[in-house]
C-alpha cells in the first residue's frame, strides 16, 4: 500500500514520498498497466518467459495490445504464441479500477465511481460537440483544504498509482467502446488533470501515467490535449513543464493576499507573486498555448469589479500569456459560500475581456450527478465498505 499522506495541523501538508512500486497483488500477478515500455520488457526478462534479446519487440507487440487494442486478456494477443500468452497470463494481468457505480447526467457527462487497492475515487467524461473530455483524479481526497472545495473535506488522503491514473482513461475507453485507438473521430479527445487531489503533490506517479497517454503508440494524445491543473505548488511547476510538458491551468481564485490564503490555504506557503513569477518561467507558455487562470465565482468574496481589474493588471506586470476560466461555484452539502450571481459574473468577465483578456465563463456540466468541479469527493467516505460492495456486486450482476 502506498503511504498515506496526513494532514499536518496548521498549515497544508509536506507532498509525502510515496514508495514508487507497485504494490503488490494478492494473487502475486504484476500489473504490467502503468509501466513504461522498459519495465514492461525488464519485467519480461526477469519472469524468465522471454529472452533478453526479445525483450524489446514482445513488450512493444504486448504494450501496443494495452494500448492501443485495450485488450485485458493475453489469450487475446493473437502475435504471441499460445504457450507464452498462458505462461503470461499466470505471471502477469493487465487490470482495470473496479466500477463502484456509474452515473449520467442529464447533460450527457458520465461520473464513475472507481476503486481499487480499497480506495475509491472519481473520473469524469464531459462530451462537447466538438471534444470529449476526461477529468482524471490524482490523489483519493486532497490534503489541501481550499475552502470551497468538496474534495478538500475528505480525510482519507492517498496519491494514486500511475496504473489507477492511467486506468481511469482505460476505463473510460472501454465504457465509450473507443478501442482500437482511432487516430481521429474519438469521443475522448482531451484529458485534464482536474478530478480529485493535487497532481503536484503526486508529481512522479502523475508524469509516468500521463507520458503513457502521450505515447504515440498507444493513447496516443497530444500534449497540446492535456491540461494539469494546481492549485500552486510552485517548486513543482518548472518539472512539470520540463518533465510533462502539457498545458498548464492554475487555480488562482483571488488577486489579494488575505482573501488567497483564506480560501486557498497553500497560499501561505506560496504567495501570488511566487505564483505568478512561476508562470511566467512554465516552459513552453507563449501565445499560442497560453496559460489557464481559473477563478472560482463567489459571492461577495472575490468577485468584485477592482477584483477584476487587479487581475488584468496582474497578467500583464506579469507579462503573462493568459486566459482565465471563471467557474461559477458549485455548491455541495454544507458549502460555506454561495455562487456570485449571474450578472455579476458577466460583468466580471466583460471586465477583464476589455482588458484584452480573454475570461470565458465555464458551463457548470454533471451538477445533477455531483459531477461538476470541486463537488467530486468519492461516495467512500458517506458509503461503508459493505455497501460499496453491495453495489458492486449489484453492478456486476446487471452486467
Ligand atoms: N487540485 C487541483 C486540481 C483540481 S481542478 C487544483 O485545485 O487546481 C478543479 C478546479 O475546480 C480547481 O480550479 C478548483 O479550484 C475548482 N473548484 C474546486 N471546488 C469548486 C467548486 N465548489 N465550484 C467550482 N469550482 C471549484
Ligand atoms: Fe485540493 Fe484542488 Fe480541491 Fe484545493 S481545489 S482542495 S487543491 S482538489
Amino acid at each position: 500500500m502506498p503511504t498515506p499522506l496526513m494532514s499536518l495541523p496548521g498549515g497544508p501538508a509536506e507532498p509525502v514520498a510515496v514508495p514508487r512500486a507497485v504494490p503488490p497483488r494478492a494473487d502475486g500477478r504484476l500489473d504490467l498497466v502503468g509501466l513504461d515500455r522498459a519495465a514492461i520488457a525488464r519485467a519480461l526478462v526477469e519472469s524468465g518467459l522471454v529472452e533478453p534479446r526479445q525483450a524489446r519487440m514482445r513488450s512493444g507487440q504486448i504494450w501496443h495490445w494495452i494500448y492501443n487494442r485495450g485488450a485485458t486478456d493475453f489469450a487475446a494477443m493473437t502475435d504471441l504464441a499460445k504457450p507464452l500468452r498462458e505462461a503470461l497470463a499466470e505471471r502477469f494481468t493487465v487490470s482495470r479500477p473496479e466500477v463502484v457505480q456509474a452515473w449520467v447526467s442529464a447533460d450527457g457527462t458520465r461520473k464513475w465511481l472507481l476503486r481499487s487497492a480499497g480506495e475509491a475515487y472519481e473520473a469524469v467524461f464531459i462530451p462537447d460537440a466538438d471534444r470529449g473530455t476526461l477529468c482524471v483524479s490524482s490523489q483519493v481526497g486532497c490534503t489541501l483544504n481550499c475552502r470551497f472545495c468538496h474534495t478538500g473535506t475528505m480525510k482519507l488522503v492517498r496519491n494514486l498509482t500511475a496504473a489507477e491514473i492511467v486506468g481511469q482513461v482505460l476505463l473510460a475507453r472501454d465504457a465509450l467502446g473507443e478501442w482500437p485507438s482511432a487516430p481521429d473521430g474519438r469521443m475522448l479527445t482531451n484529458i485534464v488533470m482536474m478530478g480529485m487531489g493535487e497532481p503536484l503533490y503526486n508529481f512522479d506517479n502523475v508524469r509516468d501515467a500521463l507520458r503513457i497517454v502521450m505515447d504515440g503508440e498507444g493513447l496516443a494524445l497530444s500534449k497540446r490535449r492535456i491540461t494539469l491543473s494546481t492549485s500552486g505548488v510552485v517548486p513543482m511547476m518548472a518539472r512539470a513543464g520540463a518533465e510533462i510538458g502539457v498545458n498548464l491551468a492554475v487555480s488562482l481564485h483571488a488577486v489579494t493576499r488575505e482573501v488567497r490564503d483564506e480560501i486557498v490555504p497553500l497560499n501561505r506557503k506560496w504567495g501570488i507573486p511566487e505564483l505568478l513569477a512561476a508562470c511566467a518561467a512554465y516552459p513552453g507558455a507563449n501565445n499560442a498555448r497560453r496559460i489557464t487562470f481559473e477563478y472560482v465565482m463567489l459571492d461577495g468574496v472575490n468577485d468584485s469589479d477592482a477584483d477584476a481589474r487587479e487581475l488584468v493588471r496582474l497578467i500583464r506586470q506579469y507579462r503573462l500569456p493568459a486566459k482565465v476560466n471563471l467557474i461559477p461555484f458549485n455548491p455541495w452539502p454544507g458549502s460555506p459560500y454561495a455562487c456570485s450571481p449571474d450578472e455579476r459574473i458577466a460583468r466580471f468577465s466583460a471586465l477583464i475581456f476589455e482588458g484584452g483578456i480573454s475570461a470565458p465563463v465555464r458551463t457548470p456540466r454533471g451538477r445533477d450527478i455531483m459531477a461538476a468541479c470541486g463537488q467530486l469527493k468519492s461516495a467512500s467516505e458517506r458509503l461503508s465498505r459493505a455497501e460499496l460492495d453491495r453495489r458492486a456486486a449489484a453492478k456486476e450482476a446487471a452486467w
